[in-house]
């Protein structure tokens, strides 16, 4: 293990921590709620707009103010802008299109735990994420039964040691990192101390939506588990790579965390092998490796962001021709039933 800082245990520190968590709360509580003071900070006037906002909405619009200044002023096309607005056409029902179409619901063997792939369990660690992706495959999941008390906590770790098979626990959502960091640490500390567990994952995106939350509270946590620690963020653009982002990266990495980074392909926002290109170099030149490319589930009320799976596989060749081999990321789709992922390289 690598010291996070010489002084971590100094009463100074843990005062600064306090300060830390607080700081990354109240930026993500802050955030805009509501299209049109979002868009009067873009100056973008709604009736100008060349789609419909749905300010009704039952999924919230959810937006951190890091994330707005990262959005260009006046641009309705702005990549960020078309992840995070919700629009009317999110109520178009299209055949196909369901509201759990990877049956997760099926695999939840205890309210909060999903076992699908054999030696990794998903632990639905929080239900709130600190923004709302339009497109999000989880936008339709009954989080409310799927709330973690001490006794499904319970629950879950007598079945992950009836199950010798399972060796990784994955922390997801929702976001994991929506927990405050006391919460987060007793849980992940919880299953890393599971002789049987191998490696301990994080699935999030709040450090793009709050770069402050990866706070050094977080990172001693991180850096005093026994297993080996796997942080999979989300990130689409590179626009979305702000230079307080890529220095915490860095501070991942320094304790040796393996960053991975997983994207959606979404038309009209990432569906340029030029774009992903990027993305994919820039990534790794602070220490992330690109790891998966999802094509989009189809989830009710996303069916405006796909890409067929001919013009997927064409930018993913393109890709392949631009990347070095280790850069590239995996184009997969998640098929119900299936024990694994499936790979849908052209
Ligand atoms: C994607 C996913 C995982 C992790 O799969 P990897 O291919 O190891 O990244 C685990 N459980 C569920 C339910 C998933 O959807
Ligand atoms: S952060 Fe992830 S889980 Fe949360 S809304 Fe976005 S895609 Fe969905």
């Amino acid at each position: 293990m690598i010291p996070v800082s010489a002084t971590t245990l100094d009463t100074s520190d843990q005062i600064a921590s306090t300060k830390d968590s607080q700081h990354w709360q109240k930026s993500i509580a802050k955030g805009f709620r509501t299209p049109s003071e979002l868009l009067d900070y873009l100056n973008l006037k709604t009736s100008e707009l060349p789609y419909q906002i749905d300010p009704n909405s039952p999924f919230r619009m959810r937006i951190t103010r890091h994330l707005a200044s990262l959005m260009e002023k006046g641009n309705p096309f702005d990549p960020l802008l078309l992840q995070l607005i919700p629009r009317l056409d999110e109520t178009t029902e299209q055949p196909g299109y369901q509201t759990d179409p990877l049956m997760e619901e099926d695999y939840q063997v205890i309210p909060g735990l999903i076992h699908k792939y054999q030696n990794r369990v998903l632990i639905i660690a929080h239900q709130a994420c600190a923004i709302h992706c339009r497109y999000c495959f989880r936008r339709h999941f009954p989080y409310s039964e799927a709330r973690l008390s001490e006794s499904s906590l319970d629950a879950i770790e007598q079945y992950i040691q009836s199950h010798s098979d399972i060796d990784e626990v994955i922390f997801s959502g929702g976001d994991p990192l929506s927990l405050a960091d006391e919460a987060l640490s007793n849980l992940i500390q919880r299953f890393d101390r599971l002789p049987q567990i191998q490696t301990v994952r994080l699935h999030t995106r709040t450090p793009v939506a709050a770069p402050e939350r990866i706070t050094e509270t977080l990172l001693n946590t991180l850096n005093n588990l026994s297993c080996q620690v796997v942080m999979v963020v989300h990130i689409n653009h590179p626009n979305e790579l702000h230079p307080d982002l890529l220095a915490k990266f860095l501070r991942l990495r320094d304790i040796n965390v393996t960053l991975l980074n997983q994207s959606v392909l979404l038309r009209g926002i990432n569906d340029c092998s030029k774009t992903q290109i990027r993305l994919c170099k820039q990534l790794f030149a602070h220490g992330v490796l690109p790891y998966y490319l999802h094509s989009l589930d189809p989830v009710q009320g996303t069916s405006h962001f796909d890409v067929n799976q001919q013009t997927a596989g064409q930018i993913w060749l393109e890709m392949q021709a631009g990347l070095s081999g280790y850069l590239l990321p995996r184009l997969v789709r998640e098929i119900p039933q299936r024990h694994s992922k499936t790979w849908i390289h052209p």
